[in-house]
């Protein structure tokens, strides 16, 4: 293509919102094999709202100072898993503490003593006024904290909550039965909830999920770049479990979960030395590195600065559909004009 052909090329693409960083970018895109999607952000709203919650655990032997015995009321459980996460920047944090102000009525936060954010995994707090240490996060992490688990444990799930947040008894299927948590946790994760639990000084008190809705239009952009011949991929620090779930609801069959932010660019690299040409996209400062590492990194307009900045190609407009409109252009630029 001549310079004037690629400057006609991006000039197209920035009317249509797609920045492009150079022609070289504009070169590459045409000849991407591969494009590895992050999950939360990109592939959804990265807006999750909390879906569903059991409380199961009680203060008994607690040491904490206060009268409490038997189970934990949800708001008094709010109070605490909402001041522990109110310090924290995961969007997960954020739909908890939405939750505990909207639904379960919590007035305010208390700043925790000690905050500890656990990459991957979690977080970890002591909150005032009684030291009491708090743990929100993975069942991998979780048991891998020596926490006792007891997936046989059976409770009664809660029918207090559904994913539109109004109270509501009467249309689930399984009233009045009891169910193994492990159970009860498969099957939110089976429809792609992410699930964390929540631990009071060392005992397993109960779990939130959370649930964050796909973009309108993923399934459909993931079902054209497959027909393009583009082999697609998602990445996310979430279970392997909700990870496949969500890939599949958009139609991704491949899918690395259970990946540390510092481990996303290798991937990349894994499918770079499998001869591929490959495309990273994603929002986040965690996709930085990965966005860097790829032929071509696109980031969400909405994203962070810095995965903007990392980025060869930004999608304004933070719509899926401009990847396939960069690609065509890509191939229009370099494919016709010689
Ligand atoms: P992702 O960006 O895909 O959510 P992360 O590596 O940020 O991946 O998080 C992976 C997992 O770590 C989450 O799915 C959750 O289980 C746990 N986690 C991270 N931060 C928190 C938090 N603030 N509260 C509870 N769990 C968390
Ligand atoms: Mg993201």
């Amino acid at each position: 293509a001549t310079p004037t052909a690629v400057m006609v090329g991006t000039g197209i693409g920035a009317q249509n919102g797609i920045l492009i960083k150079g022609g070289s970018h504009l070169e590459t895109a045409h000849k991407i094999s591969a494009i590895i999607f992050d999950k939360t952000g990109t592939l959804t709203t990265g807006k999750p709202i909390v879906s569903n919650v059991n409380i199961f655990g009680n203060l008994n032997n607690n040491n904490n100072g206060n009268n409490n015995s038997g189970k934990i009321n949800k708001k008094t459980f709010f109070q605490m898993v909402a001041s522990a996460e109110a310090a924290s920047e995961h969007p997960l944090a954020g739909a908890i503490v939405n939750y505990a102000f909207e639904v379960c009525d919590v007035q305010s936060t208390t700043p925790p003593l000690s905050f500890e954010s656990i990459t991957g995994s979690g977080i970890r707090a002591t909150l005032a006024p009684n030291n009491i240490e708090i743990m929100i996060g993975n069942l991998k992490w979780i048991k891998s904290e020596g926490i006792s688990y007891d997936p046989t444990l059976t409770i009664s799930p809660d029918r207090s909550i559904n994913n539109n947040h109004h109270h509501n008894d009467d249309d689930d299927d399984d009233e009045g039965t009891l169910s193994h948590i492990e159970d009860q946790v498969r099957r939110l994760e089976s429809d792609g909830n992410t699930v964390v639990y929540v631990v009071i000084d060392r005992q397993l008190m109960g779990y939130i999920a959370i649930s964050d809705q796909l973009k309108p239009e993923a399934h459909a952009t993931i079902t054209e770049l497959n027909k393009m011949g583009i082999c697609t991929w998602m990445v996310t620090g979430d279970n392997p479990r909700t990870a496949n779930a969500i890939a599949q609801q958009v139609g991704i069959d491949q899918v690395f979960a259970e990946v540390l932010p510092s481990n996303k660019s290798k991937k990349v690299m894994e499918l770079k030395k499998m001869g591929h040409t490959v495309a990273m996209i994603g929002d986040g400062i965690n996709d930085s590195p990965a966005l860097a590492e790829a032929d071509v990194g696109i980031a969400i307009g909405a994203g962070t600065d810095i995965a903007i900045e990392a980025a060869d190609i930004v999608l304004v407009k933070s719509d899926l559909r401009d990847v396939i409109t960069a690609i065509s252009l890509s191939k229009t630029t370099f494919n016709r004009i010689r």
